[in-house]
């Protein structure tokens, strides 16, 4: 067996007195679609930071290609596409300089597959990013992530800022053709619904600990009463003990 594109081990993180982290394990195997679901302050940024080797390991082990972030930034880094929550895009660049300014870091971008994203996100060329909405700022971070067709595709809260129609038609479509190409994509989110869509495999994360992490054929099969499948959200309440966040707190 191959070793998985991502490979957590045994990590706790705490940030003074809190622990935002708590001895997570995490193996993610090549091409599928992995959604990391939460409340907020769950602690899946942090998870999400460490593979981005944006933190370090404290205590236990972050392997990404079967390397250290933090040891091998470039090797790592130069395979995975980031959409980061805050989404911080160069405010005085157009569009058409933000993509030539990317394109330069990665020697797998692919220019014709930048400009047809670019058309089917609408997006202006020549606007520049300070002057998009946030929906538009999204797309645009969005594009950059993907145009260099990256082995890992990491999306943090990619809703966020996002419209319900480029979510369900943009955002669903992205994902899987990413997977489908033998690609894997990691995407956390609260929204419960959207992870439902499109995830092949759920881990749910609740005050830094996994509390459940298989895919979701088998998550769903395991929760059946009689002839009645719980939805996502009836799940997570059963784990995490509280309301999941709607589709309205986007
Ligand atoms: P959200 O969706 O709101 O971003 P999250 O699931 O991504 O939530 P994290 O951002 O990972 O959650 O935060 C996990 C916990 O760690 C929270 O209690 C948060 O306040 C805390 N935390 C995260 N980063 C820091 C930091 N740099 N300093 C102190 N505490 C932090």
């Amino acid at each position: 067996m191959s070793v998985p594109v991502v490979l957590v081990s045994d990590l706790t993180r705490r940030f003074g007195t809190r622990t935002a982290l708590a001895s997570v394990n995490l193996s993610l195997p090549q091409g599928a679609v992995y959604g990391l679901v939460g409340a907020n302050g769950a602690g899946k940024t942090t998870l999400i930071k460490h593979l981005m080797g944006l933190l370090r390991a404290e205590h236990g082990s972050v392997r990404v290609f079967d390397r250290d972030p933090v040891a091998d930034p470039v090797a790592v880094l130069s395979r995975i596409g980031y959409l980061s929550e805050e989404n911080d895009l160069p405010g005085w660049m157009r569009v058409d300089e933000l993509m030539r300014y990317t394109q330069a870091f990665y020697p797998t971008w692919d220019e014709g597959y930048a400009e047809e994203l670019r058309r089917a996100f609408a997006l202006d060329a020549s606007a520049v990013i300070k002057t998009l909405s946030k929906g538009q700022k999204a797309r645009a971070g969005l594009l950059v992530a993907l145009a260099h067709r990256p082995a890992l595709l990491v999306l943090d809260e990619p809703s966020s800022g996002l419209d319900p129609i480029v979510r369900r038609d943009i955002l669903g479509a992205v994902i899987r053709t990413v997977a489908d190409e033998g690609r894997t994509v990691l995407f956390s989110s609260h929204l419960l619904e959207e992870v439902e869509a499109v995830a092949d495999h759920v881990t749910m994360i609740d005050h830094g600990r996994i509390v459940l992490s298989a895919p979701l054929d088998a998550i769903r099969a395991s929760h059946r009463v009689d002839d009645r499948v719980p939805s996502l959200a009836e799940i997570f309440v059963s784990h995490v003990g509280a309301r999941p966040p709607s589709d309205a707190d986007a």
